[in-house]
């Protein structure tokens, strides 16, 4: 299967990203873009970028940081042009540099285009040593992709007209796999791609005077565009003077729709609408779920901001249980999920989440939260919970044990820093230090996002991978589950003792 030893290691990480762009003739779109970018910031934090194009050349701009940072009033309007797209990338261990900022650009033979992409390639050796590549020359998977379709424009011959670009991706796209949601802009024209399983999200919208792309409809909103509709799995949209026509690489065959399952538990914002659901609406079903299947005598149900409190709601709701906020988050700190460092992580929530003492003295705790995946958050926020004075912690989640890495799009590192991967629901308990843990079971939360019938990678639930991964990074398999790591050297975390019986 394919590997990604061309890439630096580093570049195994994943990343979930934000995507957006705009094409709106007679307006100068790029503060419309850093809107769009801001809404979508969550998905990305490690570095912004966009570029514009005026119909007669484009400008890049990218830079680490968030778009507040990379962005200023005196940057922005020196972008000046009616198409453009941008991106936000997802901060990952040890791969934060300025070349692995998006979108990434290239000049093939006079064709100039740019091209953001939210998600994973899974093929990455095969697809550098098809062209020759020699390892380590592409810095990302995206880089990559850039390079491919680069090649095949200056194939091309030069041929400049609105076709090109649309022409090299029809004879690309194909070659690709694994998770890849992407716009692109040469100097005329707006594409946007879904891969054939659709693991990562993207929609269209309209505005009056054009369109919109962008991984979340939130940012749809903030545009002032219109929902009309998702990019479908294995569709291509292209975007210019002659409206938005829609063109199909892929054969039927291959086109399996496998939206993240992930997107609904965490990763989109709640008030983003996937398969036609409001994601807040369905995370308190999760939670409603969640609380008939593992009820528990309690004084009062917290969840942990942000991404716990729709599935608290639910829980209360549906427990009668009284909801109440334990924890206050600090707006301004970043994700401590990805530091590389444990030590790091544990203080990362220190300074993130505090507790709020009177409310928590005493009681009897649910707390609620979509997912463990290290265990090293759930971990701190427990013993910060006790520290505060609370009397029983049981925790709930809203999703069932994460026990297998993603490859299409988001960074949880390896297998064998995955709690779930091979300690049982007792044992984690033991080790995060709660009274009782019990998860959402996966039917359940299929039940929950109001779509149970749609397609959905659960991947990293199940390890029913949809599409080929890298077996070098799994390290074992379903079928296999042979551990590299001796248990109890698992990175930072300590295998605990078996729970008692
Ligand atoms: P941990 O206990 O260290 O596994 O962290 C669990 C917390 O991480 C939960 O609050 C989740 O909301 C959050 N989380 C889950 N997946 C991700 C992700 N891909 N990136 C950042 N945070 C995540």
């Amino acid at each position: 299967m394919g590997q990604v030893s061309t890439l630096p290691e580093s570049e195994g990480r994943r990343e979930a990203c934000g995507v957006f762009g705009i094409y709106a003739p007679g307006r100068s779109v790029a503060p419309v873009v850093v809107d769009g970018l801001h809404a979508l910031q969550h998905r990305g934090q490690e570095s912004a970028g966009m570029a514009v194009s005026d119909g007669q050349a484009m400008v890049v701009m990218k830079d680490m940081g968030l778009v507040s940072q990379v962005f200023n009033d005196y940057k922005i309007a020196g972008l000046v042009g009616h198409l453009a797209i941008g991106h936000t990338r997802y901060s990952t261990t040890g791969s934060s540099s300025w070349h692995n900022a998006q979108p990434m650009y290239r000049n093939a033979g006079g064709s100039e285009f740019a091209v953001a992409h939210n998600g994973n390639l899974t093929n990455v050796e095969e697809l550098a040593g098809a062209i020759g590549m020699l390892p380590g020359t592409a810095t990302s998977d995206s880089d990559l992709m850039a390079e491919l379709v680069g090649r095949e424009l200056a194939m091309s011959d030069g041929q400049e007209d609105q076709g090109a670009l649309v022409g090299a991706l029809m004879r690309v796209l194909p070659q690709l796999q694994g998770a890849f949601s992407l716009v692109l802009a040469d100097r005329d024209c707006l594409v946007g791609v879904r891969d054939p399983n659709g693991f990562r999200p993207l929609c269209l919208g309209r505005l009056d005077d054009g369109w919109v792309l962008a991984s979340e409809t939130p940012a749809l909103d903030i545009a002032g565009a219109h929902f009309v509709r998702e990019v479908e799995p294995g569709e291509l949209l292209v975007i210019g003077d002659a409206g938005c026509e829609s063109h199909r690489p892929w054969p039927p065959a291959k086109v399996q729709p496998k939206l993240c399952i992930f997107e609904f538990v965490y990763l989109a914002r709640p008030d983003s609408r996937l398969y036609g659901q409001e994601l807040h609406a369905a995370r308190v079903r999760m939670g409603e779920q969640l609380a008939e299947q593992s009820p528990t005598s309690a004084d009062m149900v917290v969840g942990v901001p942000d991404s716990g409190i729709p599935a608290a709601e639910g829980y209360s709701r549906k427990s009668g249980v009284p909801f109440g906020h334990g924890l206050v988050k600090n707006r301004y700190i970043g994700r401590t999920f990805i530091d590389p460092e444990p030590g790091k992580r544990a203080l990362g929530v220190r300074r993130k989440l505090n507790p709020l003492r009177e409310a928590i003295a005493g009681r009897r705790l649910v707390v609620v939260d979509d997912s463990i995946v290290r265990g090293t958050t759930t971990r701190a926020i427990v013993a910060m919970l006790r520290e505060a004075g609370a009397k029983e912690v049981h925790l709930r989640i809203s999703s069932p044990p994460y026990r297998w890495p993603c490859y299409f799009g988001v960074d949880t590192g390896t297998r064998s820093e995955l709690i779930a991967a091979d300690l049982e629901v007792g044992e984690i308990c033991d080790y995060v230090g709660a009274d009782s843990l019990a998860y959402l079971s996966l039917d359940a939360l299929k039940k929950a996002t109001g779509v149970a019938g749609a397609g959905f990678c659960d991947a990293c639930l199940t390890g029913e991978y949809p599409v080929p991964v890298p077996l070098r990074q799994l390290r074992s398999t379903p079928e296999q589950p042979a551990r590299e790591e001796p248990s109890g050297t698992t990175g930072d975390r300590p295998v605990p003792a078996p729970a008692a019986q």
